[in-house]
């Protein structure tokens, strides 16, 4: 038996939500006294691949059909349920990415499986069971959740767990063929814009510095790129910013927007309402700086500073530059 772990690429390179999977699932395989394979699709790298042994995976097994480059859900679930058969695996894990979130339910349909989302411990196993704590409501409450059907798929939340590192570690690959003629090609995207900040894409954004309706108007933007620049991070804004064209689109955090996992999440002039939390929530450490004591989102922040983003952020950039 194994613990089966789907990996996602970027640029040849494994997302390091992947990666916090691939940690997870070796500690679930260890703890059922199992192994770790992963099952990785498109453009990856050989020597990605193989790296993952340090995550404790053990092999990998890669469809490498170009096909397969741009997301489509049919096809990947078609992958990765070939690799849970040929592997007879019982437990899948996955990120709780844009991607896991849209194959988990499919895949738990193909497989007859049960599914938990969100997922931020390792299972409880006592007596035979299989309890996860998922978070729900936007992350604001916990529920623990009873795997009962044969095949267990987890979605992890992203951050909640750290990338194991066991240097020199390495993974074998093997080549992976699934059974691609009835996938439902015609509903690839036909092109994928990456949407960066000098050169960091949100999504995967190790700081964001983001400025909410506070900051006035577009033209005090520069505080926030100030800041992002001298902190090698991404910028984000909340959805009124975008709804005024003082941002695009693309930057806008939230439900109805990006959801992003920094390490680190600097809201500056956002009151933190739960829309904008489901967003960032994910984020390992949030700095709030609002003039109003009493934001929302005080509660949600590790650190917080109440003053005037006029006279903070300048500080701030001050000293991230005398770093
Ligand atoms: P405000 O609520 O106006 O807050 C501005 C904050 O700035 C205040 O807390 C104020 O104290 C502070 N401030 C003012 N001046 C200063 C200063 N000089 N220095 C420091 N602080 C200052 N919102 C999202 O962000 N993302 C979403 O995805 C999203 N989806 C939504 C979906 C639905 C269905 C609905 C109904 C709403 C959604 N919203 C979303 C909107 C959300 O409810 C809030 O209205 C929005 O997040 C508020 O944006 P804001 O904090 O920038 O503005």
């Amino acid at each position: 038996m194994s613990v089966l772990v789907f990996v996602e690429g970027l640029n040849g390179e494994i997302k390091k939500s992947s990666l916090e999977a691939a940690s997870y699932g070796s500690q679930v395989a260890q703890q059922l006294g199992a192994t770790a394979t992963a099952v990785a699709i498109g453009e990856v790298h050989e020597e990605a691949l193989t790296k993952l042994g340090e995550q404790g995976i053990e092999k990998v097994l890669y469809d490498e059909d170009s096909r397969l480059n741009s997301f489509v859900a049919d096809a990947y679930v078609k992958v990765i349920a070939k690799a849970a058969q040929q592997e007879s695996s019982k437990v899948l894990v996955f990120s709780n990415s844009n991607i896991g979130a849209s194959i988990g339910a499919k895949l738990a349909v193909r497989l007859n499986g049960s599914l938990a989302t969100n997922v931020t411990t390792l299972p409880n196993t006592d007596g035979g069971s299989f309890v996860v704590t998922r978070g729900v409501f936007s992350g604001k409450a916990f529920a623990d959740v009873a795997l009962t059907a044969d095949v267990k798929i987890i979605a992890v939340k992203k951050n909640s767990f750290d990338v194991t590192h066991n240097a020199g570690a390495t993974a074998t690959v093997e080549k992976l063929s699934a059974d691609l003629a009835d996938a439902d090609f015609a509903a690839a995207p036909k092109e994928t814009v990456m949407q960066e900040t000098d050169g960091v894409l949100l999504p995967e954004a190790e700081v964001v510095v983001s400025g909410g309706r506070g900051l006035k108007g577009p033209e005090n933007w520069h505080l926030i790129e100030d800041l992002a620049n001298a902190l090698g991070a991404a910028t984000a804004c909340s959805k009124p910013v975008s709804d005024m064209d003082w941002r695009p689109h693309h930057e806008h955090v939230g439900q109805t927007g990006i959801t992003v996992s920094p390490n680190l999440y600097i809201a500056v002039g956002i009151s933190g309402a739960i829309q904008h939390l489901a967003g960032v929530n994910s984020s390992k450490v949030i700095v709030v700086i609002n003039k109003d004591p009493e934001a929302p989102f005080f509660k949600a922040a590790d650190y917080g500073i109440v003053g005037d983003a006029f006279e903070v952020v300048p500080k701030l950039i001050e000293a991230a530059k005398a770093l």
